[in-house]
C-alpha cells in the first residue's frame, strides 16, 4: 500500500525508541539504569484505583458525553479556577485521552497552512511533529543557561516574529530542562502575544510536579486566558501515565471545536476512568504527596552525584522530574563528538540509559554545548546511586 504524502511530515517521540533499545540491551543480560522515559515506576494511589473499579462495577462501562462526564468537568473547572485564578466553567473543558491529544487538536482547530508557530527547542518533540504535519511553519526558540535555571531566549523570539507568526507554544514547567518561567519572562511573552495578536498553547503537563512553592500559569496573566488553551493531564501528578486521561482547557468556542474533534476521533475518553479522576482531585491527597516526596529524594540524590562528575554541571530544578546536565567538557574529553555516540557509549559502558538533547527537537544551528536528559521518575534511589556512580567512573576514567 502507498502511504499518504502527508505522513512524510509526521515526526515522532524518539524517547520510545531509546526505551526499546534499553529493553533489548537488558534482554541480553545487561544491567540497565532507566533514566530515558518520563514515566513513573510508582503505582497510582490506591484510592484512585478503587474509584475506577467501583465505577466499572457501577456500570460506567459505556460511552459517555463527548466532552467528558459533567461532574469531572465541573471539578476540573473549580480546581483550575482556584489554582489559576481564572473563572473557568465546565464549558471551558473537554476531557481527552491523555495530555498529548490537546497538541494535535489545538493545531487542527486553529492553525492554517503556512501559519508560523513559535515553539521550544529543546522541547517536547510532538510540537514540531504536529506543527509540520498540519502544514504550519515551525519557528524554534531556545533556552539558555542562566544563574540557577534555564531561561527562554526572549530576544531571539522577538527577532523571529514575522507578520505570519500566529502561535506561541509554551511548556511551563519545561521538559527536558526542568525550567520554570520567571515572572519577567512571562510578562515579556504576554507582551509579545498581545503586540502580535498570537494564540497560545500552554502545556502544563508538569504544573503540579513541584517540590516547593506554587506554580503560576501563563494563562493567569492579564488578557491571556482568552488566547490560551491549556494542556492538562492526570499522567504525571497522580502516576497515571498509562491510564490516558487529560483535558483541553480554554475559550468555549475553541473547546466546542475540540469536542467535535473528540466525536470524530475517539467519541469520548474512557468513561470509568473519569470517576477515578474525580477521586484523584477531590479525595485523599496522601498518595499525591507521597509521589512528590519520593521524587524529591531522587532528585537530590541524582543532582549531587551528577555535579560531582568532572566536566559536568547540572541545575537542581524545583519542578518536573527531569535533569538536563551540560556534559560538554566530559564527553569531549572522552572523544565523543555527536549525540548518538554519547548516548550509546554511556549505555554500553555503564548501563545508564538516557535521552539527549537530540531527542527534543532538531538541534539548532550554532549549538556548541552538549546536554543529556535524565528522568528520575522511573528509577529508585538506590539504583540512581549505583547507575550514576558508574557514569561518574566512566566519564572521569
Ligand atoms: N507535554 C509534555 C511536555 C510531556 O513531557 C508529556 C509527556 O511526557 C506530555 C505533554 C504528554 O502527556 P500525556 O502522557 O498525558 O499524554
Amino acid at each position: 500500500m502507498k502511504i499518504a504524502e502527508r505522513i512524510s511530515h509526521l515526526g515522532t517521540e524518539t524517547a520510545f525508541a531509546v526505551s526499546a533499545e534499553a529493553a533489548a540491551f537488558s534482554a541480553k543480560g545487561n544491567k540497565v539504569y532507566p533514566f530515558h522515559l518520563g514515566d513513573l515506576n510508582i503505582i497510582t494511589p490506591s484510592n484512585i484505583m478503587d474509584a475506577a473499579a467501583k465505577a466499572m462495577r457501577d456500570g460506567k462501562t459505556g460511552y459517555c458525553p463527548n466532552a467528558g462526564i459533567p461532574r469531572l468537568r465541573e471539578v476540573l473547572a473549580s480546581t483550575l479556577s482556584s489554582s489559576h485564578g481564572i473563572d473557568y466553567t465546565m464549558e471551558n473543558i473537554a476531557i481527552q485521552p491523555g495530555g498529548k491529544p490537546t497538541i494535535s487538536k489545538f493545531f487542527m482547530t486553529l492553525m492554517n497552512p503556512g501559519d508560523e508557530v513559535l515553539y521550544p527547542n529543546p522541547g517536547f518533540p510532538i510540537y514540531e511533529s504536529q506543527i509540520e504535519f498540519y502544514g504550519g511553519k515551525s519557528l524554534p526558540y531556545s533556552y539558555m543557561e542562566g544563574k540557577d535555571n534555564f531561561e527562554i531566549d526572549i530576544e531571539k523570539i522577538k527577532r523571529m516574529i514575522t507578520p505570519k507568526t500566529r502561535f506561541l507554544v509554551l511548556n511551563d514547567l519545561h521538559n527536558p530542562s526542568g525550567a520554570e518561567c520567571s515572572q519577567t519572562e512571562m510578562e515579556a511573552l504576554a507582551g509579545l502575544v498581545l503586540k502580535h495578536d498570537l494564540y497560545v498553547l500552554c502545556d502544563e503537563a508538569y504544573f503540579d510536579i513541584r517540590y516547593e512553592g506554587r506554580s503560576r500559569s501563563f494563562a493567569s496573566l492579564p488578557g491571556m486566558a482568552d488566547r490560551t488553551v491549556i494542556l492538562y493531564t492526570f499522567s504525571k501528578q497522580f502516576a497515571m501515565t498509562g491510564w490516558r486521561l487529560g483535558a483541553s482547557i480554554g475559550p468555549k468556542e475553541v473547546i466546542d471545536v475540540i469536542t467535535r474533534l473528540n466525536v470524530n476521533d475517539e467519541s469520548c475518553a474512557n468513561h470509568f476512568i473519569q470517576y477515578a479522576a474525580i477521586e484523584a482531585l477531590t479525595g485523599d491527597q496522601a498518595g499525591r504527596k507521597k509521589i512528590l516526596d519520593i521524587l524529591k529524594e531522587r532528585r537530590d540524590t541524582a543532582v549531587k552525584i551528577i555535579n560531582s562528575i568532572d566536566g559536568v554541571r547540572c541545575f537542581s530544578p524545583n519542578v518536573t522530574f527531569y535533569l538536563f546536565p551540560n556534559v560538554t567538557k566530559a564527553v569531549q574529553k572522552k572523544g565523543l563528538l555527536d549525540y548518538e555516540s554519547i548516548r550509546k557509549s554511556i549505555l554500553h559502558e555503564t548501563g545508564v540509559s538516557v535521552c539527549t538533547r537530540a531527542h527534543f527537537g532538531r538541534p539548532l544551528e550554532g549549538e556548541t554545548e552538549f546536554y543529556i536528559r535524565l528522568a528520575y521518575s522511573g528509577i529508585d534511589t538506590s539504583e540512581i546511586k549505583e547507575g550514576l556512580g558508574k557514569l561518574k567512573s566512566y566519564l572521569e576514567g
